[in-house]
């Protein structure tokens, strides 16, 4: 008997089956709980494994929550017959639009939400990996590795702020010194990079806040920090500018198949008919895989909870730590830490926990409880008093722990970027230039594809006063008086980026929209004082009835009886 089979029937009897076939293990039948049928999977994966496990186990009494998608339905998009279809406007999605905004092609990006990034890109710790804890075999560290190093030259072209801080893994025994040392070998030939072994006083000089019980420490030099959703925006901005049609609010319902290709695609704003299809739709992949015929793996949602610290807080951390041995054996995160953000907060968390939703945002007291009791150990200095908000995001790890990019396996016109858990910030640069390479060779045998003379890799951003010096400043305001008139104190935005906010290349007509792009709201009163003036602002630029302006997601408007009558 085959000894996962074995396994299986010793531990949920004669309720769970096993078939291999077409290079995949399936698993059906019956569990009492998710965590059964998660661990059932887990039991047959083999990491980086190519036979992936697709599990079909049912949880009794488990009712699966439906997907969220827009309500509304219309005809925007309806007829379009766009060379590549990309599904899922994430980092990946959007990093997977401009690299192909590069060629002379006709590029339609389509995300179910109202605005990109609002997944596990806008829900992560932002922290560019250098791939310490990655497997050398698999996929994931091959793209990380080329990712990070991406990353200085991505960010300057988007003008996004990226910092090379450098990361530690701190350790509580003196001992293990020496064999800090010898790892020193194994990290430049993984890719890691450059690493230096700090002693307890060298360290101190780094990061003086650390716990007095860390006795050493590994840096490595190749770690860094961005905004997630920063990013993704720039993406999707830099794409659009070049050419890509992106279409909000647009969910992927259903495909029809002709002889092993997509001949149509159905979305909530008509039905499209895409010579390539790109699936980038992050905890959704499977579903899309599902769509398109071609399902050779599952997805199981794991969400992680971060809490955000106030700015006084960035005090004690200058680059990102955590303490070693600080996560159970079994649990699959890249262990955070506490993170300085590059805005000016500090990131706590996350945790890991497996969920059957794969939109369950919900942030509870013992994710929080237990993730600063963890890094309280390597940062003494921790307060719950500093937090100012919470938020969860949902990883979506295929049960082999690796990314999926490549080709359809059974559909020709499908390519997959699944399976991108963390480190896929990280490596979305590298996945956007595998996907493109992959686009642009199946492209080519259906005809010519020139390169894009005009692509434009730069994004020009926002003005931010905050960070000009006084005379730049000065200048600014008496050019245009709106960039003086400060709406949000926290975050010492002003009128000028608001507006500005709300007339980019992707557009933006909600107070959250606006807060990922230029930050009122983010501080420690949370849009207490600014939320109703960026309202207003909306409402007076996109002429928007004030009641019809949203806080973000459908039916999310803020506010309520007669017109006018609140502000
Ligand atoms: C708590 C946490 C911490 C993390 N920390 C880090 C980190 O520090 N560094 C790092 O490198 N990585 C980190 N990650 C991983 C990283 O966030 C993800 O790998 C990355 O964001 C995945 O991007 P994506 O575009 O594939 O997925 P997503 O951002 O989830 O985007 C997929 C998009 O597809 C859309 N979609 C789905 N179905 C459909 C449909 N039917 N039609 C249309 N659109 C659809 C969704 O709405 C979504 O916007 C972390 C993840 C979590 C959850």
């Amino acid at each position: 008997m085959d000894p996962r089979q074995k396994e299986l029937l010793k531990r949920f009897g004669s309720n769970v089956t096993l078939e291999e076939k077409e290079g995949c293990v399936y698993l059906s039948g019956e569990v009492s709980s998710w965590e059964d049928a998660v661990s059932a999977g887990q039991l047959c994966a083999k990491s980086g494994s190519k036979t992936h496990v697709v599990n079909d186990i049912r949880v009794s009494g488990l009712e699966m929550k439906e997907t969220k998608i827009p309500r509304f339905t219309d005809d925007a998009i309806d007829g379009k017959r766009p060379d590549v279809l990309i599904i899922g406007a994430g980092v990946v999605g959007c990093a997977i639009a401009r690299e192909l905004s590069k060629w002379k092609l006709d590029v339609l990006l389509v995300e179910k939400e109202y605005d990109v990034a609002l997944h596990a890109s806008s829900r992560n710790d932002g922290m560019v990996h250098p791939g310490i804890d990655i497997h050398p075999g698999l996929v994931k560290k091959k793209l990380n590795n080329r990712g990070n190093r991406m990353y200085t030259r991505i960010c300057s072209e988007l003008n996004v702020p990226f910092d090379r801080c450098g990361q530690f893994l701190c350790f509580d025994r003196k001992n293990i010194l020496p064999i800090l040392y010898m790892t020193l070998p194994y990290w430049l030939l993984t890719g890691v990079g450059a690493t230096r072994v700090h002693t307890y006083d060298s360290l101190r000089k780094k990061e003086p806040d650390v716990s007095p019980e860390v006795k050493c420490a590994l840096e490595f030099k190749r770690a860094g920090i961005v905004c997630p959703y920063g990013l993704t925006i720039a993406y999707a901005e830099n794409a659009v500018q070049n050419g890509v049609k992106l279409s909000l609010d647009t969910a992927v319902l259903k495909m029809k198949l002709v002889d092993g290709r997509i001949k149509a695609v159905k979305t909530n704003r008509g039905t499209v008919f895409p010579k390539l299809v790109i699936n980038a739709a992050g905890v959704f992949a499977e579903d899309i895989a599902e769509m398109a015929g071609d399902r050779f793996f599952s997805i199981h949602p794991r969400k992680g909870t971060n809490s955000i610290l106030d700015r006084k807080a960035r005090r004690f951390v200058n680059t990102t730590y955590s303490l070693m041995g600080t996560q159970s054996k079994d649990e699959h995160t890249k262990g955070g830490g506490v993170v300085g953000t590059v805005d000016g907060n500090v990131l706590v968390g996350p945790d890991a926990i497996e969920t059957p939703d794969k939109e369950n945002f919900d942030t509870d007291a013992k994710s929080i409880k237990n993730t600063f009791l963890r890094h309280s150990q390597v940062a003494p200095w921790l307060k719950s008093g500093d937090i100012i908000t919470y938020f969860t995001g949902v990883r979506a790890p295929t049960y082999e722990e690796d990314f999926i990019v490549e080709p359809g396996r059974r559909t020709k016109n499908l390519l997959h970027a699944a399976g991108i858990q963390s480190p896929g910030l990280t490596a979305a640069p590298a996945i956007g230039e595998k996907i493109a390479k992959l686009a642009i060779k199946k492209l080519k045998k259906t005809g010519r594809v020139e390169k894009n003379a005009a692509f434009d890799p730069v994004r020009v951003p926002i003005l931010r006063p905050s960070e000009m010096s006084k005379a730049e400043r000065a200048a600014l305001i008496e050019r245009e008086p709106d960039y003086g008139e400060i709406v949000c104190r926290c975050e010492e935005v002003s009128r000028g980026e608001i507006i500005a906010a709300l007339h980019r290349p992707v557009p933006c007509a909600t107070v959250d929209g606006v807060k990922r792009r230029v930050r009122p709201g983010m501080g420690r009163c949370q849009g207490g004082f600014c939320g109703p003036l960026v309202l207003k602002l909306i409402s007076q630029n996109l002429d928007i009835p004030e009641e019809k302006v949203r806080k973000g997601t459908q039916d999310s408007e803020l506010l309520f009886g007669p017109k006018g009558a609140a502000l």
